[in-house]
């Protein structure tokens, strides 16, 4: 240990020629600052450069060769959520999702990072993009929660003798459920209107096997055939996000592959993360000839559970579930995949529940994939706001439609004290739909 921490991370002078940030997207920025109230990371340090606008100048300069990638030009974007909060404020149509994610692309091949940092993404990725690994890890984990060694080590405070990083995924595990596997193939109740396929994820299938159980039961109620193929691989997403573009578009390949092999109308998706991610498939495999016209066929049938169902003719009745609940908008939701009437619509339609609005619903929640595993102090302060703006407005129950948000304000609103129990929007219309209790 005491080695690695003289080895200082390196960097070099500029882009390469693959796919840097592409000029003409650095160049539509006018500098107005409209997107500075909206930046998670610039509300919280008031830095230029921790700005939606600071950020496109240090890639202005990288392109133009006048800086070095290195430590300090790298912490700028390692900062940054991509929670594209950004791109819905901004007036000139930037397209900044496209650019972070070409310059982590350049980071990762540009620059080293430490040799601990290197194994602790490495951790990351070969476990949170391999659902058969993630839940064979999960079964010692059920058997620490269950026979209670966890609460009495938490009771300890040991888990804060714990480095930083450790510390936040002692405190973001949920409560492991039993673990489910969802039919591969589920008929439509009644007359079927389409067949759909389920992408089930890889943190939901673990950690919220009961999401993918409701979602595939409400479109199975709403006359949908639903099929979910056993062999789907992890989307990529953090890959994508994380700037590891080659893993991320073999995993793109399989996918396509497998949702080809299925023949379905519509691929759903009840991930914010994987749904927005899903539906770039055609830029990710832009330069490959046997799969950019699969990838644009695939992606165009790409839809989030909410939008899917808001744009069917409901079928089946809703029973009243009287709860004040809270929609918190995912980013991956909101900003990029523009869906926020669509969940608030299917909420309204069930009788006697009452809608509120949580005061700063742009503003992301410090979850964004690994966002909250790497940058742990950041992504607890963002956590602890919006802890604080849910709890303000005093709901039964807090839901959202990504499951690393779940997970982000069942932890943060732990710490807060606060016991309002967080769901998936699925679960309530479910609930509904079977007219049971929460
Ligand atoms: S993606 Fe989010 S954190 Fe990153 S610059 Fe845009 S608003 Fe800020
Ligand atoms: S709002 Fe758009 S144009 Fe204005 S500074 Fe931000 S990114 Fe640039």
């Amino acid at each position: 240990m005491g080695q690695e921490a003289n080895i200082q991370p390196s960097g070099v002078r500029g882009f390469d020629a693959h796919h840097p940030p592409a000029g003409e997207l650095i160049d539509k920025c006018v500098h107005c600052g409209f997107c500075l109230p909206v930046c998670p990371t610039y509300v919280l340090w008031k830095e230029e450069m921790d700005s939606p606008r600071g950020r496109i100048y240090l890639m202005k300069m990288a392109a133009d060769g006048a800086a070095d990638i290195n430590e300090t030009w790298v912490s700028h974007f390692d900062a940054c959520l991509g929670c594209m909060a950004c791109m819905t404020a901004c007036p000139s149509g930037v397209d900044y999702g496209k650019l972070i994610e070409a310059t982590r692309a350049q980071i990762e091949r540009r620059y080293t990072r430490s040799p601990a940092e290197i194994r602790f993404r490495r951790f990351l990725f070969s476990t949170f993009t391999r659902p058969g690994r993630l839940r064979a890890l999960m079964l010692p984990v059920r058997l620490y929660q269950r026979t209670g060694i966890q609460a009495f080590i938490r009771r300890l405070a040991i888990p804060k003798l714990l480095p930083a990083r450790w510390q936040v995924m002692e405190s973001l595990l949920p409560e492991v459920p039993a673990q489910e596997s969802i039919p591969e193939v589920i008929p439509a109740q009644g007359k079927r209107r389409y067949r759909v396929g389920l992408l089930l994820g890889c943190v939901q299938r673990v950690f919220f096997a009961q999401v993918n159980t409701a979602t595939a039961r409400v479109l199975s109620a709403e006359g949908c055939e639903v099929v979910a193929p056993a062999a789907q691989p992890c989307c990529g997403a953090l890959l994508v996000h994380a700037g590891e573009e080659e893993r991320a578009a073999q995993l793109a390949r399989r996918m396509i592959d497998v949702f080809e092999k299925a023949q379905v109308d519509a691929v759903i998706i009840n991930a914010a993360g994987c749904g927005s991610n899903v539906k770039e498939y055609a830029h990710l495999l832009r330069d490959d000839p046997q799969y950019a016209k699969r990838a644009e066929a695939f992606a165009a049938k790409c839809r989030d559970i909410t939008e899917f169902l808001a744009e069917l003719d409901t079928r089946v009745a809703r029973h009243p579930l009287r709860l004040r609940v809270a929609y918190h908008d995912a980013c991956h939701l909101q900003h990029a995949q523009g869906i926020r009437m669509q969940p608030r619509a299917l909420l309204r339609g069930i009788p006697e529940l009452e809608l509120v609005e949580i005061p700063e619903s742009a503003v992301c929640c410090g979850s964004a994939g690994i966002y909250n595993l790497v940058q742990p102090e950041a992504a607890a302060e963002l956590g602890d706001r919006k802890a604080g703006n849910v709890a303000a407005v005093e709901p039964d129950v807090v839901v959202s439609g990504n499951p690393g948000c779940l997970l982000q304000l069942q932890s943060a609103l732990a710490r807060a004290g606060k016991d309002v129990p967080v769901r998936h929007t699925i679960e309530l219309l479910d609930a509904s739909i079977r007219g049971i209790r929460l």
